[in-house]
């Protein structure tokens, strides 16, 4: 394990009850944390996240280039911290072929989170593919309730968000409280920039998806993905043509 320099707190508040609202001490104690983990590195984070939550911490990846950061540096402090993706069955091959890289490089298996619905039965509920009309409803149904199932018995989930990449994710804390899936929310790489993220892959070597050297510098279903300009912006490739920036994972909102 990465020797973790600050304290963890031995007596923390009780965690929330279900159907409960965390107390204001459960809240200030996550809100200590957050701001003593402001300065420390990601490897710090994890390993402190590691400590205080380990079994009941999880973490959902799309295997993005911050997704496979984390893996490398969950190898080396605990590869066994439950891990997940979110597979709509509209994932790109190249993706879905991650998955099997990560696993022989570090020995960390990630489960596979599927809809209730195949593609194909759910287009034929919908008469179509409704990623091209609604994929908001898209994105509830074939990631936010998986997502929701998929974290029942954790306490914690980490994400791989970054600041700088959106004017949502600029507010997110190191440590927090998730309202949306009633989970303490973890995010190691929040101060991390995308050189950042880039200079860490490619100093350790660490596997990622190809397609982001075919011009997609952030990767979900291929339906809503497309490969972006020199001057555009990293998230541009994402729903293309829709207000819709984010899958609903990282907002505040019901999405
Ligand atoms: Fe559906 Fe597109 Fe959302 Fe994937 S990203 S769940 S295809 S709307």
């Amino acid at each position: 394990m990465t020797a973790v320099p600050m304290p963890s707190s031995v007596e923390s508040p009780a965690f929330p009850a279900e159907g409960e609202d965390p107390s204001p001490e459960f809240l200030a104690d996550l809100a200590q944390h957050s701001a003593r983990l402001e300065t420390a590195t990601p490897q710090q984070i994890l390993a402190w996240a590691a400590e205080r939550y380990f079994p009941k911490l999880t973490m959902a990846t799309a295997f993005g280039p911050e997704g496979c950061a984390i893996l490398h540096m969950l190898g080396e402090i605990n590869p066994q911290v439950h891990v997940f993706n979110l597979d709509t069955g509209y994932q790109f091959q190249e993706t879905l072929d991650l998955r099997d890289k990560i696993a022989q490089r570090y020995g960390i298996h990630v489960e596979m989170k599927q809809p209730e619905t195949t593609v194909a039965q759910y287009e034929a509920q919908h008469g179509g593919p409704i990623y091209k009309t609604n994929p908001d409803q898209c994105c509830k149904d074939r990631k936010i309730v998986v997502l929701r199932k998929a974290v029942i018995g954790f306490k914690a989930w980490m994400s791989a968000i970054r600041r700088d990449q959106s004017a949502d994710r600029a507010i997110v804390p190191i440590v927090g409280w998730d309202k949306k899936f009633r989970l303490v929310k973890i995010s190691p790489l929040a101060n991390w920039t995308k050189n950042n993220v880039w200079k860490f892959l490619l100093d350790h070597d660490v596997p990622y998806n190809p397609l982001h050297d075919q011009g997609y510098p952030s990767i979900g279903c291929w339906p809503c993905t497309r490969a972006v300009g020199l001057n555009e912006d990293e998230r541009a490739g994402r729903w293309s043509g829709f207000q819709k920036t984010e899958c609903g994972l990282h907002t505040h909102d019901d999405k």
